[in-house]
């Protein structure tokens, strides 16, 4: 195992023929079978054209004990998040460290608190679909085996089950077709150890399901949609098995469109688009603040919000997610009260880095201390999602130092870096050049949960596939489309 994690063995030695012959067929199969983003817009491009995803040349290894053991965790962590977004005193809590000093989230807990207050505590729809992504870095210290941490988990958005199926998919087709020289036919690469990813399935199947506890004939999923979303490909793949497997229809749309076209019935809280009666709506928007471009948009958020639609999250769990809950459930006694079972609160934990607050608690002031002596060991994180947003190491304390007010420290997390092995090697192939180098992945567990937010009972919980993102090893962070990462497949070693 350590031979390949530690480049020495793998991937194989390529010559420059070989090389050129698997990237001509690693874009042909992209192209072919719609492992497609949209192009840059910088190349004003428009939005007709696609371009294979960022891939890299070969899956990259993981450890097989530690991807069974992520998988093995999704239910309980689904649980647990679901339970986190009942638990309405707790989230107020968690509104009232970050009251005034994080907006974005003060005004998703507003309107969440209003919507209580004009439903007086009665939902329209008690039921809450998550469709959750729990992402996790190996971590190496110099004396021990590696072991996973969790880097966070998404409860909103969670992207690229669609493409990550696929991803699979590509790097078996290279290897069957005898594309990786040496390598293939070899012991190391064969189905077993390139295993089927079924993310794009088991996402669909979350919104199926969620769909049939609706139970209206005929009623659509509203997938919420970012205007020109360049990684609209990946929403589509689970719209196409929607309608495969469910023979569910979805519609598009953004936030200004619903506030357009949306339609709340007073009575019997019935949520339409366009005439049609909406049984899910899916948020792949509504994340990031500059996603709210009108007051309007909140109007419509507030809407679905108070409609009878099952919604996927809701503004709780969404509110779950924040990296401000990530690092209160750090606290074994705070964990405790939502997962009493002290054995899987164990195995959970066993995935925790250290995390702490930026407030006037002692663990603040630890955290301050931290920064001032070893802030190399430490990332930076406010309360947003989608990438490009943390500070590293010797940035963080300039950075915080030019926040002049100290309370506004309080809307951030301080988190201990996980240290991932760095001398794996691959390539990435981004607009069919490749590059070579050492690299870092990212493994994502996606799961499905759906719960009654009334009675707490769980309805349905299943693990849904995972994603294998990859970046350079010199990069901070990993996003895809922001030009930083990759999708991957896992090699299991
Ligand atoms: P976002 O919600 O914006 O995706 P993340 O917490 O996932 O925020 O951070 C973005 C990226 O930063 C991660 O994908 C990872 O590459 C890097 N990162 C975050 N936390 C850590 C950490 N504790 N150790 C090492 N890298 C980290
Ligand atoms: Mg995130
Ligand atoms: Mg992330």
């Amino acid at each position: 195992m350590s031979a390949i994690l530690s480049g020495a063995t793998y991937p194989p030695t390529l010559t420059e023929e070989e090389t050129t012959n698997l990237v001509i067929a690693l874009r042909d199969w992209s192209l072919s079978h719609g492992l497609v983003i949209r192009a840059p817009t910088d190349t004003n491009a428009g939005d007709e054209l696609s371009v294979h995803v960022p891939l890299t040349l070969h899956p990259s290894p993981f450890p097989k004990n530690l991807f069974d053991q992520a998988r093995g965790l999704q239910t309980a962590f689904n649980a647990l998040y679901a339970k986190v977004a009942d638990d309405s005193e707790f989230l107020n809590g968690i509104t009232e460290e970050l009251a005034g000093v994080d907006e974005f989230m003060s005004d998703l807990w507003k309107l969440h608190l209003e919507v209580e207050e004009m439903t007086e505590g009665v939902p329209a729809q008690p039921l809450t679909l998550g469709l959750f992504r729990s992402d996790y870095l190996l971590h190496t210290t110099p004396t021990e085996e590696p072991s996973i941490r969790q880097v966070e988990l998404n409860t909103i958005s969670a992207s690229f089950g669609g493409l990550s199926s696929l991803a699979a998919d590509c790097h078996r087709f290279l290897s069957k077709s005898g594309l990786y020289g040496v390598a293939t036919g070899s012991q190391l690469l064969n189905d077993e150890t390139m295993p089927l990813n079924p993310a794009a399935r088991g996402l669909a199947k979350g919104l199926g399901v969620a769909h049939d506890a609706y139970g209206v004939k005929g009623s659509i999923v509203l997938f919420v949609v970012q205007n020109l979303e360049r990684n609209a490909f990946d929403q589509r793949w689970l719209e196409y098995y929607l309608l495969e497997d469910f023979g569910v229809v979805s519609v598009r749309a953004s936030l200004e469109e619903i506030a357009e076209s949306g339609e709340l019935d007073p009575i019997t809280k019935v949520l339409r688009y366009k005439g049609r009666q909406v049984a899910v709506v899916y948020y792949r928007a509504g994340y990031t603040p500059t996603d709210y471009t009108s007051p309007a948009t909140w109007e419509a958020r507030k809407k679905m919000e108070l409609s009878k639609a099952i919604k996927c999250p809701s503004l709780a769990t969404h509110f779950a997610g924040a990296k401000k809950v990530q690092q209160v459930l750090v606290d074994e006694l705070v964990l405790a009260k939502f997962v009493p079972d002290a054995n899987v609160r164990s195995q959970l934990k066993a995935t925790f880095a250290d995390i702490l607050p930026l407030d006037v608690s002692d663990l603040g002031k630890k955290a301050r201390k931290l920064i001032e002596t070893c802030p190399e060991k430490y990332v930076l994180k406010p309360q947003r999602e989608g990438g490009g947003n943390n500070v590293y190491r010797e940035r963080i304390p300039g950075y915080l130092a030019e926040l002049n007010d100290e309370t506004l420290w309080r809307g951030y997390i301080l988190m201990e870096l996980i240290e991932p092995p760095r001398d794996v090697r691959n390539a990435i192939i981004r607009a069919g050049k490749v590059k070579e180098g050492n690299v870092i992945s990212e493994l994502g567990i996606f799961g499905c949960v759906l719960w009654d937010t009334v009675t707490h009972e769980i309805r349905q919980n299943f693990e849904a596939g995972w994603l294998l993102r990859t970046k350079f090893a010199d990069s901070e962070e990993g996003g895809v489309a922001a030009g930083f990462g990759s999708i991957d497949s896992v090699l299991l070693i």
